[in-house]
């Protein structure tokens, strides 16, 4: 199998697709979602509707179900293209888009397809389709980077029943949500809280003592609604919690380092991947501002030459152009490692994360300084790419802590 250099002929069809389809139902709504208060969800259902992303994941879910055969290499790898390649095309215009349909579909959705069978049927596949909103509900307002060591929400149980209490910020479609997944700490009044267990629960829009807030006004990422959640006494039985009495075992969690194959492993195992998609996000981002400044640069006229012309403007596209194949040359040896039936490894991801997030919010800029007043008005949208693009290096882990994750990986070796 030669390895990856470039998308095939088939990518590119798809590409072209994605592009007719970004171009005709995205972009002429941008000003309402990144302006107004357009929620993408139509758009986004249309979207998966439209290539046939929502039964390509009913076939899935369904052939997991039935126990069917593993997937091969090939196909995870097919797969993996099929959803970054569209996270590209569409991050050229709305980056929050791909946030909001990534938090619902793959966060949440993948989240509680993890837990019983029942809950995966119930909650789980209409967010794998979105027919369903999903949030997925980590952060809190003091726990951020160290999520499970500050998180004070929690369950306490009784009888039957757990009492859930706690609060959520940041959380992406938090205000528009059908289901959220909370993630919480068992309260049982004698562990210490660092070393309680960390349970994840299924809630729906409007149960009571359950309040969404409306959006949060952010820096960027405007398609993509982020707010607040309140929960306050909610009382949920056996059936809300995610892998139902099997969460509940795995004994002393000091013992056992944590609780491993519960929900603090889940949550990281979501990191991992939520780390490496974000080079899909970011190599977006890229390609459209190289591709303004470089339009730019050949028209813009001053001291009677295009300012290509200058060395300082050069060096700037020279520098995004470095970029592109970096951020496009990790991207693809993410998909190599799938092909190969491996997995990039967590300081590897976090080093894509790391570099791709760097590489985006440093090229945007130099895109706005390319075109000068220009790049700073609305019109060109770079401004608006450039404020998206920050937040890849706050969310799934900020710059910091993928830092400090690389470098723990290399003195342990
Ligand atoms: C638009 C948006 C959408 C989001 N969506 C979600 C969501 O859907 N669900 C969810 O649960 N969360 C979500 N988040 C939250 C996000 O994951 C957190 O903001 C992020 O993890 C950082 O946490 P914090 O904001 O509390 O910052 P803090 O952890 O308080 O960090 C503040 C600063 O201190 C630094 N710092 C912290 N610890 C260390 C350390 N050990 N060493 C060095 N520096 C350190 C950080 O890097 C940062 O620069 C979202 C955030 C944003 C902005």
């Amino acid at each position: 199998m030669a390895t990856m250099i470039g998308w095939s002929d088939s990518h590119l069809e798809m590409r072209a697709a994605v592009r007719q389809f970004v171009e005709r139902e995205i972009v002429p709504l941008r000003e309402e979602l990144e302006h107004g208060n357009l929620p993408p969800y139509d758009v986004l259902r249309k979207y998966v509707r439209t290539f046939g992303i929502d039964e390509m994941n009913r076939d899935r879910y369904e052939h997991e179900r039935a126990g069917g055969a593993r997937v091969s290499n090939e196909d995870r790898f097919e797969r993996a293209v099929m959803t970054l390649m569209p996270m590209i095309e569409i991050c050229k215009h709305s980056p929050g888009m791909v946030t909001a349909m990534g938090v619902s579909m793959n966060l949440a959705g993948n989240a509680i397809k993890k837990g019983t069978p029942e809950q995966a049927e119930r909650w789980a596949l209409p967010l794998l389709t979105l027919e369903k909103v999903g949030a997925w509900a980590i952060t809190e307002p003091d726990s951020g980077s160290d999520a499970f060591g500050g998180m004070r929400s929690t369950a306490v149980r009784d009888g039957d029943e757990f009492v859930l209490n706690g609060s959520k910020t940041f959380i992406t479609n938090g205000p528009y949500a059908d289901t959220t997944v909370f993630i919480c700490k068992l309260d049982d009044g004698v562990t210490p809280s660092r070393e309680r267990k960390v349970l994840s629960f299924i809630l729906d829009r409007g149960m009571p003592g359950f309040e969404q807030s409306a959006p949060l006004r952010k820096m960027g990422m405007h398609s993509s609604p982020t707010g607040q959640l309140f929960v306050t006494d909610v009382r949920v039985g056996m059936d809300r919690l995610i892998g139902g009495e099997k969460a509940l075992d795995g004994g002393d969690a000091k013992q056992t380092g944590g609780d491993k194959g519960g929900a603090r492993d889940a949550a990281r195992a979501t990191f991992a991947s939520e780390r490496a998609s974000m080079a899909a996000q970011a190599l977006g981002i890229i390609e459209q501002c190289l591709s303004v400044a470089v339009d730019y640069a050949r028209n813009r006229i001053q001291f009677g030459k295009p300012i290509g012309e200058f060395q300082l403007i050069q060096n700037k596209l020279a520098g995004m152009e470095v970029a592109r194949m970096n951020v496009e040359n990790m991207l693809f040896r993410y998909l190599e490692t799938m092909r190969e039936g491996k997995s990039l490894s967590f300081a590897e991801a976090s080093a894509m994360k790391l570099y791709s997030a760097r590489a985006a919010t440093e090229v945007a800029l130099d895109a706005v300084q390319v075109l000068g007043g220009n790049g700073y008005m609305a019109e060109y949208h770079v401004e608006q790419l450039a404020r998206d693009a920050k937040v890849l290096q706050i969310y799934a882990g900020t710059d910091e802590l993928q830092i400090t994750a690389i470098a723990k990986d290399l003195l342990r070796r």
